[in-house]
């Protein structure tokens, strides 16, 4: 017995892409009667949309870039001329949580919430949230972020009872609610997860562990999913840890792991298309094991903001396609932001690699750590500066002796040199509610 919240989440290969071609060919009608700025976009491409039936004929449509949807934006206020629907039917405007620039908004409509309540109700099903769950929510819930009021929808419509809190309410705010209601699932970022968890005992005289808390959902920025972190929140919360990932501007859970807590599951069967490309090239990358792209995702089932073949900028590999689960959506992880990585003497080298790097140098470093991009573009020729803190009370000479191995394993593991820099703890900004940066560029 398949204990899965839609039957759809395994249904094989070929009957899932019959199903997903007619929704497909529904949606792109929609697109085309209801877009200005794709009935344009297609037109300067030569591209009729009446001729795009199969997911082959899909790559035959440009790739929506995020920096169109700003100009859109721009020039057709308030919501663009990708908007697909009057302004007077949505239900809610949201903002994308990007980690540059201003923010974009986008509409959804009551249908549109449905969707992306139904991506995330068999996430947080997946992680084994049930409906009746106490739930602590602790995103951010002042910016209009997906993980704000959707995230909620998205709960209750699972049917869990939600504790809107949000993360700016502060940790201690989050813990002393924790400790008078015993949720039994609490939903945040990863590295606010373990933060709260760790204070825990200051703030309450009491560990996380024995706040009652079973389930941990994460996500928002990436970290869930790495070996070391996910041990900490889980020992520290006694607690299961799943990760999940998905892109606001389309569908904001579209992958979340199971139980087995190795690697997130295709979860939007039926509501999103997916597809790897090489980011340099566009060429296609197909779902296999070990296989690794950026993520490019096509709505399926969106009236109001509809994306067709969005470059998400998230860059997965492909573990595996099959699990113990029953669930046969491909299993991935989050290697970084295409955006964000950099190539160091002809190396590609990702932020989050090093910051694994970081992690699993626990308890002598913090794990807080940034690469320090002091160069135009994404690429240089010189040393990369790499800033790590070093935990409080290392002699001279144990901060001396962790440096040179902790550049050892870098140059092994990561085969670049860097030039480190370990600094005291609290040197670096600590991770917030939202997305922590691993790159600074100096002014
Ligand atoms: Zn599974």
């Amino acid at each position: 017995m398949v204990d899965v919240l839609d039957e759809i989440e395994t249904w094989a290969p070929a009957r899932l892409r019959e199903h997903e071609e007619l929704l497909l060919r529904r949606q792109l009608h929609h697109v085309g009667s209801g877009s200005r700025f794709y009935r344009e976009k297609l037109a300067d491409a030569g591209v009729d949309l009446a001729s795009i039936g199969t997911v082959e004929d899909l790559r035959r449509v440009p790739f929506t870039e995020k920096e169109e949807l700003r100009r859109s934006l721009a020039g057709f206020p308030p919501l663009g001329s990708h908007v697909a629907v009057p302004v007077a039917d949505l239900a809610l405007v949201q903002a994308t949580s990007g980690t540059s620039g201003t923010p974009s908004y986008f509409g959804l409509t009551e249908h549109d919430l449905r969707v992306w309540g139904t991506a995330g109700a068999r996430a947080f099903y997946a992680a084994g949230v049930r409906p009746g769950d106490l739930v602590l929510h602790g995103w951010g819930m002042s910016k209009g972020f997906a993980g704000g009021v959707p995230a909620v929808r998205v709960l209750q419509q699972l049917g869990c009872v939600v504790i809107p809190i949000g993360g700016e309410a502060g940790a201690e705010r989050l813990l002393t609610v924790a400790a008078s209601l015993s949720p039994a699932v609490f939903c945040t970022g990863p590295n606010f997860a373990l933060h709260a968890g760790r204070i825990a005992e200051e703030v309450l005289g009491r560990p996380a562990s024995e706040l009652g808390v079973q389930r941990i959902v994460v996500g928002g920025e990436p970290g869930g999913g790495v070996p070391e972190i996910r041990s900490q929140i889980e020992t520290v919360w006694g607690a299961t840890s799943c990760e999940t990932l998905g892109n606001s501007d389309v569908v904001p859970i579209v992958f979340g792991e199971c139980l087995e807590r190795d690697g997130m599951h295709f979860v939007a069967q039926g509501l999103v298309h997916i597809e790897l490309i090489d980011p340099e090239t566009g060429a296609d990358v197909p779902f296999e094991s070990g296989a690794s792209g950026e993520l490019v995702m096509t709505a399926l089932d969106r009236q109001a903001s509809p994306l067709i073949r969005f470059r998400t900028r998230d860059h997965l590999e492909v573990l595996e396609t099959e699990c113990s689960c029953g669930r046969v959506g491909p299993k991935v992880r989050c290697v970084g932001r295409t955006d964000d990585m950099l190539i160091v003497r002809g190396v590609n080298v990702w932020p989050s690699a090093v910051r694994e790097i970081a992690v699993a140098f626990q308890p002598r470093l913090t794990g807080n750590m940034r690469v320090v991009a002091d160069f135009e573009g994404h690429s240089t020729e010189h040393r990369l500066r790499v800033r790590m803190e070093h935990a409080a009370h290392l002699t001279p000479i144990e901060v001396a002796n962790v440096a040179a191995e902790v550049e050892r394993r870098i140059t092994q593991v990561l085969a670049f040199r860097p030039r480190l820099d370990l600094v005291p703890p609290g040197v670096l900004p600590e991770a917030g509610v939202n997305k922590t940066a691993l790159v600074e560029r100096p002014a």
